[in-house]
């Protein structure tokens, strides 16, 4: 079994169809990270067809400025997601930093979320390496997963010591990227993501599938210098241990 660790199905238009195909032959059990809450929504209705897609609630960074007067109208969502996310900071694709107390204040309080109900985390910490670590260190989050990073090298080691999980991605797949960090990374941290449909546009100017995580998972075994069915059955494990608790996450949605 597959898993995706983030993935926004409700980018999707005219190949939402296709995609959903593609999870199911596959069997790729679908972490389907929300920016918003009409994102949330959305992915809600989308999951009620594909029993391998799990809808996470989150407000990402870049969304959070609509958010910063009516924090409470999260407070339902909050409660019934599994993971919160996509939610963080973003202090470098976000160049205004008078956005800057807007974000804080949202992810402050999606983290207050999680530590009250013990809830994971799916992270955004671009630019934002440190305030993001410190931030899961006040608010004792529990297995956060540390989504495309790209920050300080010096800094993985602090995060692993929190008990993240980091995904790898596209990155690994691009030519003009020498050494990912998949290289060092523990095996056991480590999950798989597409950042669909976007993710891959970043790179290869096309919008990603879903069957764009086999070509992943090969180039990862391939970094790893393991069979790629040995690997799959290791991230498999990653994904139980981390999903413990998470409805779908034991169990072959079949
Ligand atoms: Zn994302």
């Amino acid at each position: 079994m597959l898993v995706d660790a983030h993935a926004h199905i409700d980018w999707y238009t005219d190949a939402l169809n296709e995609a959903l195909d593609q999870i199911a032959r596959h069997r790729i059990v679908t972490m389907a990270v929300a920016m918003d809450v009409p994102a949330y929504l959305k992915t809600r209705q989308i999951a009620k067809s594909c029993s391998y897609i799990i809808p996470t609630f989150g407000i990402h960074p870049w969304e959070a400025g609509r958010y910063t007067d009516t924090l409470h109208e999260l407070d339902d969502y909050l409660r019934e997601t599994p993971v919160i996310g996509e939610a963080g900071l973003d202090f470098r694709y976000v160049k205004d930093k008078g956005l800057y107390p807007g974000q804080v204040k949202v992810f402050e309080y999606q983290c207050a979320w999680a530590q009250r109900l013990s809830k994971p985390m799916n992270l955004h910490t671009r630019g934002a390496e440190p305030e993001v670590l410190e931030m899961i260190r006040r608010y004792r989050i529990v297995t956060p997963i540390i989504h495309w990073y790209g920050g300080p090298v010096e800094l993985i080691e602090a995060y692993l010591a929190e008990g993240c999980y980091f995904t790898v991605g596209v990155d690994v797949l691009n030519p003009r990227i020498e050494h990912s960090i998949a290289e060092f990374l523990p095996l056991e941290r480590i999950l798989l993501e597409t950042d669909n449909p976007d993710g891959y546009r970043w790179q290869a100017k096309e919008i990603g599938m879903p069957d764009l995580l086999l070509k992943i998972l090969e180039k990862l075994a391939e970094i790893k210098r393991m069979p790629v069915i040995e690997l799959e059955e290791r991230l498999w494990q990653n994904w139980q241990k981390f999903g413990r608790g998470i409805e779908l996450c034991s169990s072959d949605p079949g």
